[in-house]
């Protein structure tokens, strides 16, 4: 299958945070990918601006390292990268001060060019950023900021942080990012759900039994340590990266794909969510690995902080008040230092209403897994005869939409999701970027849940690094008579 690629006007965007982590193994990487399948044009102007001291030479040099590693290996020896290369500058920037605005400024192009401004700092500077993109005349009507997570800690700083922006960016301008939403298969989902007519019908209380969210990873905090210890499981994922996902599975059918429309069904979702009972929700810190502590050490060690209560883990049964959902839980889960990197959506249809196939046939439901790492892909499970003569004997099979198989047959990487993001901002799309009410709702939603914790002095259950977490988290699921899709390597 060949994918109609087309490219996106020319445009000038400034990385703030150009030398950072994300623009090394994200954002560079992720514009070389699409220059080289044509959706860059050359002539682009991509600006990275930092604090610390670089000529242009230094950081096409930069770049080129970064994309060497991060690329994916695209073609780097053809002469590509080198054109690539000569659409990049640097521009010495501090946010705080006054270094580099007046040369950024007469950089940027008053030709009408699409403009875009790609906030890759960390949060305590993007307002700095938006006040001197606005003082030094570069925010005008037309612009794009492009707003990395974390959006806030809570809900007041999420707000002030919104009348910041707001200050000098109207809504459509600005593009808060969750990576989650790049991926191909979260799009997918809309796809399955509202293109298909097998879907919606069923998609309801009545015909689903629960739904399951993971997003479980075999790393520990590595070197976010300190950031982490602040923030934990609750802030850096669920409140962002599963409440994205449990909105775009529960959502109803918006009248339109357009980016008001969608995220208005979104935002009706997190608003019909009902707060979560102390007794529904776990959270854990993950140990040390038995026999490796030094190579995996304990949370508490990782982030060289003994006494610390910060959860890496949490597992949580949520409600959604609303015709549609009314009795059909929402299972989320997320942890650190778990058996197995995996990202999955799993709706789990209810048992037919009466059993043909008499005791022997056993239990067998519907499950659509909606895989986002790895190997993207959606599996419907359904139920047909064991082959052969053996009876009527039911077993389950797995019908497979494996992305990577289906759209890449040459088995090149499918665009990561910064790819995809970035060239919505370009086009100038919001549909599949959080705006601010839906980003304080969320906040909303979750203040409470924290500060119940911080009010009943709870700490985490530890869990041993490399298993599925908590056992109270089985529990959870137990006590209602189901239980966690396995988080297996
Ligand atoms: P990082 O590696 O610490 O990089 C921070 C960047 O900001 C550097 O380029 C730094 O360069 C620049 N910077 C710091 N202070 C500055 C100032 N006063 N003026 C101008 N530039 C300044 O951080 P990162 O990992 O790239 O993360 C950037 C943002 O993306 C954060 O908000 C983070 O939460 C978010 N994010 C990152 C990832 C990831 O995978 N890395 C994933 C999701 C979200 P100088 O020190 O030279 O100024």
């Amino acid at each position: 299958m060949v994918s109609r690629i087309i490219p996106v006007e020319p445009f000038d965007l400034v990385i703030f945070g150009g030398t950072g982590d994300l623009a090394r193994r994200k954002i560079l990487p992720g514009l070389f990918r699409r220059y080289c399948d044509g959706q860059v044009l050359p002539g682009a102007r991509i600006i990275g601006a930092a604090r610390s001291e670089h000529d242009d030479t230094e950081y096409r040099q930069f770049a080129a390292d970064a994309i060497r590693e991060f690329g994916g290996g695209r073609a780097c020896e053809d002469g590509t990268l080198e054109a690539f290369l000569e659409n990049l500058s640097y521009v010495t920037t501090d946010a705080r001060g006054t270094q580099g605005w007046d040369e950024l400024a007469s950089r940027i192009s008053n030709d009408g060019r699409i403009k875009a401004f790609y906030f890759s700092v960390g949060p305590g500077l993007f307002g700095d950023l938006a006040e001197r993109l606005h003082s030094y005349g570069m925010a005008d009507a037309d612009c794009r900021i492009v707003v990395e997570k974390p959006f806030g800690r809570d809900l007041a700083s999420a707000r002030t942080l919104n009348a910041t922006l707001a200050a000098h960016f109207n809504e459509s301008q600005i593009y808060r990012i969750d990576h989650y939403l790049g991926k191909e298969t979260v799009q997918n989902l809309m796809a399955v759900r509202f293109g298909n007519m097998l879907f919606e019908p069923l998609w309801n209380s009545q015909y689903v039994d629960h739904i399951q969210i993971t997003v479980a990873e075999t790393v520990g905090v590595g070197g976010r340590g300190e950031y982490y210890d602040k923030s934990g499981a609750m802030r850096d994922m669920v409140q962002n990266h599963l409440m994205q996902l449990l909105c775009l599975i529960a959502m109803e059918p918006p009248a339109k794909f357009d980016p008001d429309a969608v995220r208005d069904e979104k935002l009706k979702v997190i608003r019909a969510l009902d707060p979560v009972e102390p007794h529904h929700i776990v959270r854990g810190q993950y140990d040390a690995h038995a026999g490796q502590e030094d190579a995996h050490p304990s949370y508490r060690d990782a982030v060289e902080n003994p006494r610390s209560s910060t959860e890496s883990f949490v597992a949580l049964k949520a409600h959604i008040s609303n015709w549609r959902w009314a009795g059909a839980p929402f299972y989320l889960r997320t942890g650190k230092r778990l058996a197995a990197r995996s990202s999955e959506i799993t709706v789990v249809f209810k048992d037919t209403p009466h059993n043909i196939f008499g005791a022997d046939a056993g239990r067998h439901r519907n499950v659509l897994s909606i895989r986002l790492q790895p190997n993207e892909g959606i599996t419907l499970g359904v139920t047909i005869k064991e082959p052969g003569p053996g009876g009527m004997r039911l077993v389950d099979v797995p019908l497979d939409m494996s992305f990577a198989e289906a759209l890449a047959p040459d088995g090149e990487d499918p665009p990561d999701a910064y790819e995809r993001l970035i060239m919505d901002v370009i086009r100038g799309n919001q549909t599949l970027f959080m705006r601010g009410d839906e980003v304080e709702a969320a906040w909303a939603w979750t203040d409470p849940i924290i500060a119940g914790w911080e009010a009943r002095k709870e700490f985490p259950k530890p869990y041993e690094s490399g298993s599925s977490g908590p056992t109270d988290a089985d529990l959870l699921m137990q006590r209602d008579g189901r239980k966690w899709r396995g988080v297996s390597p």
